[in-house]
């Protein structure tokens, strides 16, 4: 990419945050002083804490590996620090291939009839956040990614305006196949899903999760209660921060919730210690 063709796609991308806090109702938009834009894609980021490296054990390659996955816990006030992943990226990677290869031609839920295409979680998988959000859309299923379409287009303006690029955050869904006529996702089908998404969130190990919406947050952590009581406020799940608030469909549906929306997501900016986008040079 030329600069000028940088420079073009940074507009582009700021003008599309600015949107987002224009809309969100927020008027404290400020780029701070003396930041400098890293090369797209990039994101300034606070160093990892470093320490003795764990094994997370072999990709799950049996089924009765893939439905025991770690236990959520109850919502806790204060959440234990962030357990800082040990295991070298180019591991984790594999491992979440391995684990889209056991998932395969999955039928393990009533799912598996009705869809045109099983919609896998993507992202890097050093991902510092990590959004969950409910189960793929017509947009998703089609292009075979989680949040295209115009809730995917809300959702980069809002990642850009906490300084991140899409490329950067891991994308994922608790059921990974589309319900017939967009329903929500039953008991079921979510406890047969479910341990993959926790399979991938336990290799990632990302400093925090968003979870988008009060069935993502009550997959997660089972007693966390309705979504407009448990918003904006912290919660835990396997020593990982979670945060749960409104997903880009529902700001879509109701623009009355962007701006607490964004007070929720300026709490996990403060936690991954992000300032918002940069300033070309
Ligand atoms: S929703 Fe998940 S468990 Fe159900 S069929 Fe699809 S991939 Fe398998």
């Amino acid at each position: 990419m030329t600069p000028r063709q940088e420079l073009l796609a940074w507009l582009r991308a700021a003008r599309g945050a600015v949107r987002w806090h224009v809309e969100s109702g927020d008027d404290r938009l400020s780029v701070p002083a003396g930041f400098v834009m890293p090369p797209l894609g990039r994101v300034e980021v606070a160093p990892r804490p470093t320490a003795p490296a764990r094994n997370l054990g072999p990709a799950p390659m049996t089924p009765r590996a893939a439905t025991e996955p770690p236990q959520a816990r109850a919502p806790s006030v204060a959440p234990p620090a962030h357990a800082p992943v040990l295991v070298p990226v180019v591991e984790r990677a594999g491992a979440l291939e391995a684990l889209t290869r056991h998932v395969g031609d999955c039928s393990r839920c009533a799912l598996a009839e009705h869809r045109r295409a099983i919609v896998h979680a993507v992202g890097p998988a050093d991902a510092r956040l990590a959004i969950v959000a409910e189960a793929p859309s017509a947009d998703d299923e089609t292009s075979g990614q989680p949040f295209r379409g115009a809730a995917g287009e809300l959702l980069e303006k809002m990642i850009i305006a906490m300084g991140l690029s899409r490329e950067t955050v891991y994308l994922a869904t608790v059921v990974m196949c589309r319900p017939p006529d967009d329903r929500e996702a039953t008991a079921n089908e979510i406890a047969a899903c479910g341990p993959y998404l926790k399979q991938r969130l336990g290799i990632v190990r990302p400093e925090v999760i968003v979870a988008f919406g009060e069935l993502p947050m009550r997959a997660l952590v089972p007693g966390a209660g309705s979504i407009p009581k448990a918003r904006g406020k912290w919660l835990d799940w396997e020593g990982i921060p979670v945060m749960p608030t409104w997903g880009p469909t529902s700001l879509l549906a109701d623009a009355e919730k962007k701006r607490p929306a964004w007070d929720d997501l300026k709490k996990v900016m403060a936690r991954l210690v992000l300032t918002g986008p940069k300033k070309p040079t």
